[in-house]
């Protein structure tokens, strides 16, 4: 997807045609989501030779993956309440 070269500098008017075709095809049921916030979709993981296109099951795939995870991630702090505290505890020590 060439948005521009070194010797003209940015193609706007390529980058808005961009926006505007992902907008059209990959974002139409987003809005609604609600792994929104966990999605890896980008221009070029959904970008074919003729425009874009969802890459099948992925969002399915997603929330799917999104809720189990979540229902482990609710199991082990049920089991071990302060083990959210420890990790970022050790995470920013760790860090710092
Ligand atoms: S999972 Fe699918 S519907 Fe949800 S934000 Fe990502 S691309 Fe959009």
């Amino acid at each position: 997807m060439p948005i521009g070269n070194v010797d003209t500098g940015l193609d706007f008017h390529a980058i808005t045609e961009i926006i505007s075709a992902y907008n059209e095809h990959i974002c139409k049921s987003c809005s609604g989501c609600n792994t929104s916030r966990l999605c890896g979709v980008c221009y070029a993981t959904v970008r074919k030779d003729n425009g874009f296109h969802h890459v099948n099951g992925y969002c399915h795939a997603l929330q799917l993956y999104s809720k189990n995870m979540l229902s482990e991630i609710t199991s082990l702090l049920e089991k071990n309440p302060a083990l959210m505290e420890n990790i970022t505890v050790d995470y920013y020590q760790a860090v710092s």
